[in-house]
């Protein structure tokens, strides 16, 4: 189904893969670092802002083409895996789609000079639950001020670009009362960058805090305004679809690596006098393995198909997103057995794989969520489990 161009692209972002991203990735995952060097790289090959229209110096590229780059880091380097998701979609495309002229040349110049941005919308009390936010954005004279506490926050401490969500109405729990804001940390006064949390996986990406002091933001920086023009939050969620495609595509190529080693090494692995691929045992578990893999790509490349500059249908994106999430914890624990103890072990990388490959049935909505979400598109209601359900039975609550 692919174009020859996106062949090209796929070979291109293989080489760098399998060159330099795979040699660093054992490096990366023991000292916790952010490989810089590694972003160097992805902005010289053009696989930063690869989404970005070509009129602000992008490469102009589908979400179809950010997968296929973003799938082949992640066969070898679930890190790398994820900032090329980060410096393609999420912020990126919200940015790119909602943003002023101004706005949209910021988020192009740093992101194609190698910023990676930052997204802000969970708080130690709001994590499912993401409109029970209480950072408030309160407006004074012709300027916004933020208030409040983020954590989970990705590239917190690296990312020069943060997308900000916070409460400008009071309504807790209300969606419409919420506006995105831009910032950049190194020019803004008030945004601090708390403590990192120490993680199972993707140990190379920072997860911490960000704490928003008394910081002043101009209208300018305002995104996606509450109750206006647009839908505030609701688009932003619209956005979303499209990380929760580049996750699942992370997932999808970590459970690849994992499997396509643990095929190689079946072959040359010999017990009871003959190479351990003969054992139906395994045989069958790489056979599903393959079957798994195969579906997920379906689910995924499906769900980025023909959507052009648009979003992916929430629908699809959740489908995609829950299969390859689970897909993958399956796959790259299946691929740790076919190693026996040498996959237990932190040399070979795949324990590695397994670790990674836990986070994407909770990060950017979790199974549980997606489900739900699911559910209630395919019978075509609102759930008591979803914000808007609960808010449909706290009003028929009140009203008896
Ligand atoms: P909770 O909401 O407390 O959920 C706990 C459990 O309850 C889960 O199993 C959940 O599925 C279940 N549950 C909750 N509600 C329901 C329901 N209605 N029905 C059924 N089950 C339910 N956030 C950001 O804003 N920016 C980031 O960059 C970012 N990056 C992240 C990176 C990583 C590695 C991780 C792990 C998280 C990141 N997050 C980020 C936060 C992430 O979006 C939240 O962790 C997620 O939304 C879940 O929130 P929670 O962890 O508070 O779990």
């Amino acid at each position: 189904m692919l174009s020859d161009d996106q062949y090209a692209l796929r070979e291109r972002a293989r080489a760098l893969a399998r060159g330099h991203v795979a040699a660093r990735a054992t490096e990366v995952d023991n000292s916790e670092d952010y490989p810089w060097d590694t972003v160097a790289r992805m902005t010289e090959a053009g696989f930063f802002g690869l989404t970005i229209p070509k009129r602000y110096g992008g490469g102009g590229g589908s979400t179809l083409d950010a997968m296929l780059v973003i799938e082949e880091m992640a066969k070898v380097c679930g890190v790398t895996g994820r900032i090329a998701v980060e410096a393609n979609m999420g912020a990126v495309s919200a940015i790119m789609t909602y943003g002023t002229e101004d706005q949209r040349r910021l988020a192009a110049g740093l992101v194609l000079s190698g910023d990676k941005p930052a997204i802000c919308i969970t708080e130690p009390g709001a994590g499912s639950a993401a409109t029970d936010m209480t950072t408030r954005a309160d407006k004074c004279g012709n300027r916004y001020v933020l208030n409040g506490a983020k954590h989970w926050i990705t590239g917190a401490g690296v990312s020069k670009l943060h997308l900000i969500f916070a409460r400008v109405f009071d309504d807790k729990g209300e969606e419409e009362g919420i506006a995105g804001f831009i910032a950049v940390r190194e020019e803004t006064l008030g945004l601090r960058i708390g403590k990192r949390e120490p993680t199972m996986g993707l140990r190379g990406m920072p997860e911490a805090e960000v704490f928003f002091e008394d910081m002043e933001l101009t209208p300018s920086a305002l995104l996606l305004p509450p109750r206006g023009l647009r839908k505030g939050f609701a688009d932003l969620m619209e956005a979303y679809n499209v990380q929760r495609v580049g996750a699942g595509t992370v997932a999808l190529g970590l459970a690849e690596g994992a499997y396509e080693q643990a095929l190689a090494y079946s072959q040359v692995r010999e017990q009871f006098g003959r190479p351990i691929c003969e054992f139906q045992g395994l045989q069958w578990m790489l056979a599903d393995m393959s079957i798994q893999i195969e579906a997920a790509r379906g689910l995924l490349y499906g769900a980025a198909a023909g959507t052009g500059e648009g979003f992916p249908d929430p629908l699809a994106a959740a489908r995609a997103k829950v299969f390859a999430s689970e897909m993958a914890i399956r796959v790259t624990n299946d691929a740790l057995q076919v190693f026996g103890a040498k996959g237990y072990s932190r040399a070979v990388g795949i324990e590695r794989m397994v670790r990674d490959a836990r986070m994407f049935t909770i990060g950017g909505g979790t199974a549980q969520v997606l489900r739900t979400l699911i559910a209630s598109r395919i019978l075509g209601r609102k759930l008591p489990q979803t914000r808007a359900g609960h808010l449909e039975l706290a009003a028929r609550e009140e009203s008896t």
